[in-house]
């Protein structure tokens, strides 16, 4: 079942729900995922308290946050969130993960530990994904498949390509799909495959007028997010909102 509002949606199966408390490229994403042992993050961008807190969560219940790559929209919110959990006395560790290489959630936890010797009441925990390599959280077995994803500055174009991934997220039989951040690639299609649902990005509202580069190396569009989303059972698509790079 899955509902629609504006930038926000929610699908749940019968083991695993999800609700994208919001999405927007350029502005923040930030997904939560949640079965009977507790809730993940997928990214948390800018906003993530407010969005969270407007929802009602029980920071309590959260188990670690997953990040599919480092740009700003994606985990700008980590330094909020840190300090939330700090400020309201959490005890419990804090699992983070995020792709090798990806210098920027690492260093704002590493930072963090920095600003706040012995007064931070949790454990942080980061651990280095790597692409293939599987891991839980909350009882979720997490594959992560390599994306490909360069960012683009106005006046620069396209720069280097960053560690990205997408995460298969499976638990009791119900498979999802989340995509970050990609170009179309080999590697999203595998992602997506017969997953129950899939999580798309779809940056450009149409591969028209859009560089082959651009699909290929940073963002999918609207066509090109559906065609990969017909491999699964279920999509949504994410992310929107921009008409060029
Ligand atoms: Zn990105």
């Amino acid at each position: 079942m899955r509902n629609r509002k504006g930038f926000f949606y929610s699908w749940s199966g019968k083991s695993i729900k999800i609700k994208v408390l919001y999405s927007r490229a350029g502005i923040a994403q930030h997904i939560w995922m949640e079965n009977e042992k507790g809730w993940i993050l997928v990214d948390a961008g800018d906003g993530i308290i407010r969005d969270l807190l407007s929802n009602k969560v029980n920071f309590e219940e959260l188990k670690g946050v997953i990040f599919t790559h480092g740009h700003f929209d994606h985990m700008g919110g980590l330094h909020s969130l840190l300090g939330y959990l700090r400020m309201v006395g959490r005890i419990k560790s804090l699992l983070i993960f995020a792709p090798k290489g990806c210098t920027e959630v690492f260093s704002i936890a590493e930072n963090f530990r920095k600003c706040y010797p012995g007064t931070i009441p949790f454990k942080i925990m980061c651990n280095d994904v790597h692409p293939h390599r599987v891991f839980q959280i909350a009882g979720m077995k997490i594959k992560p498949y390599p994306m490909i994803h360069c960012g683009g500055i106005e006046g620069y174009g396209i720069l280097d390509r960053i560690p990205a991934l997408g995460y298969r997220i499976s638990y009791k039989g119900e498979t999802v799909a989340i995509s970050g951040d990609t170009g179309f690639c080999h590697s999203l299609r595998e992602l997506v495959k017969g997953a129950d649902l899939a999580v798309l990005e779809a940056t450009y509202e149409n591969s028209k007028g859009i560089e082959k580069d651009s699909l290929e190396r940073v963002h999918l569009s609207e066509d090109l997010a559906k065609r990969i989303g017909k491999l699964a059972k279920d999509f949504i698509l994410v992310h929107k909102g921009k008409s060029k790079n």
